[in-house]
């Protein structure tokens, strides 16, 4: 069986890990978010192609979700030392090297899908890892400046330096309209078995890949079942601040309002967590197969039941 899975960072990765042990013989091609993408210190630095790596090959640092594990941050220090900015952003040692590479060997022409593969082969995340596109994208937000005046500031000034404090206003994916799909993606989608959305950022990560000309309406026309799972789970986020976001395209943060955004043109199936087991009715209504199921990925073995119950879903969908 051949699986394709639109993956934004943490949320994208955790459920691809549930989803190799669910089907370890399907063959997994990952479509990675790189509008989070972001040069720091002369570095290209693509935060979420790196949380799936690091997840699925063993590296991650599993409390935090990202980084590496048993990370040191001599080289972070050193910089602060010089007073360089920014501060904000967390690069470890460890991690340090993989943007050195991928720098290094964009510089020499390759396009990110090349560089991806090749970090990869280091790694082995037992999937094929494809960036959404080869081109630069950088997802930017509107927010309300002091004095009354908007500011457009990188995604990841928000999110991580500002931590979603204020409202988003706007989220723009930058270059995504001048873009195209990296060389694999429209060919991964066109002869998949199954495509999943995993719950991840509707906004900016699935949003954001799914911006790229072209990838949404090759999902659209792949003529398979299309299955998502919730990232919204009681009217909040299980992590994170995605309700930010979804403000900022006059979403809600419920399940339902999440499946509508994607909408019956999109999605064949959605899953919900049961204690939204109310939103099903509603999801249905707007012609999408819904199911309540448990969705916190606190472990692998709950995490693989969700790729399961997806997979059956789009099974059921099929027939
Ligand atoms: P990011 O790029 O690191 O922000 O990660 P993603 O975009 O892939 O996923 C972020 C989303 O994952 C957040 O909106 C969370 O609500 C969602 N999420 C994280 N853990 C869980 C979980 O255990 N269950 C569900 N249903 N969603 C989760
Ligand atoms: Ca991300």
């Amino acid at each position: 069986m051949r699986i394709v899975v639109l993956a934004g960072g943490i949320g994208g990765a955790r459920f691809l890990r549930g989803l190799r042990a669910a089907a370890p013989e399907a063959d997994i091609t990952v479509i990675g978010n790189t509008g989070d993408d972001i040069h720091l210190f002369g570095l290209k630095v693509c935060p979420d192609l790196d949380t799936v790596m690091y997840t699925l090959g063993g590296g991650i640092n599993e409390e935090q979700g990202w980084g590496r594990a048993d990370e040191t941050f001599h080289i972070k220090e050193e910089l602060a030392a010089y007073g360089v900015e920014p501060t904000w952003f967390g690069l470890g040692d460890r991690d340090f090297a993989t943007h050195v590479i991928r720098t290094q060997m964009l510089g020499a022409g390759y396009p990110l899908s090349a560089v991806t593969e090749a970090l990869c082969a280091r790694w082995k995340p037992g999937v094929r890892l494809l960036p959404m596109t080869d081109d630069r994208v950088e997802t930017h937000v509107a927010i309300q400046a002091e004095e009354g005046t908007r500011k457009v500031v990188h995604f990841q000034e928000y999110w991580v330096k500002l931590r979603a404090a204020m409202a988003a206003e706007a989220v723009v994916p930058v270059g995504a309209d001048q873009s195209k799909p990296a060389p694999g993606v429209l060919e991964a989608i066109s002869t998949a078995d199954v495509i999943l959305f995993p719950p991840s950022n509707p906004v900016v990560s699935i949003g954001a890949i799914l911006a790229v000309p072209g990838i949404r309406e090759a999902i659209a026309e792949a003529g398979v079942p299309v299955v998502g799972l919730s990232p919204i789970v009681g009217g909040a986020p299980v992590r994170g601040m995605a309700d930010k976001v979804l403000a900022a395209v006059g979403v809600e943060a419920t399940a339902a309002a999440v499946a509508a955004h994607y909408g019956s043109g999109l999605l064949d199936g959605w899953l919900v967590h049961t204690s939204d087991a109310d939103a099903v009715a509603d999801v249905e209504a707007a012609g999408i197969r819904c199911r309540a199921v448990p969705l916190l990925m606190a472990d692998l073995d709950a995490t693989a039941q969700m790729a399961r119950e997806a997979l059956t879903l789009a099974e059921e969908a099929r027939a």
